[in-house]
């Protein structure tokens, strides 16, 4: 049996795709994605109390980019849990979020 592993429009592990909205790696998420941040506050772009105009004023939505958000600023910062996984919690107490880079920068 043949098993698809790869997506049929790209080519690319499926596994690389949003796991919510299924866009490819550095495309934008579709509309009302769950895993989509919020340029502003970095908080669920679906879920997030912000403004859209003030978000809008920041320029492009944030793209997917084949982790989790948060992940990558966690490995990149050395804050992983004893078992290697991402320590989101110290990221959320000893980072913070900068709308202009749309990511998570360390004071
Ligand atoms: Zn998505
Ligand atoms: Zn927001």
């Amino acid at each position: 049996m043949f098993i698809q592993k790869s997506c049929y429009t790209c080519g690319m592990s499926k596994s690389k795709h949003c796991p919510d909205c299924g866009t490819k790696v550095g495309e934008l998420h579709d509309p009302g994605c769950e895993v989509e941040r919020c340029r502003l506050c970095g908080k669920q772009a679906i879920r997030c109390p912000c403004d859209r105009k003030d978000v809008e004023k920041l320029g492009d939505k944030l793209i997917w980019m084949g982790a989790w958000p948060g992940d990558v600023e966690c490995i990149e910062f050395g804050f992983t849990t004893p078992g290697g996984r991402p320590d989101l919690n110290r990221l959320y107490r000893e980072a913070k979020w900068s709308p202009e880079q749309g990511r998570f920068v360390l004071n």
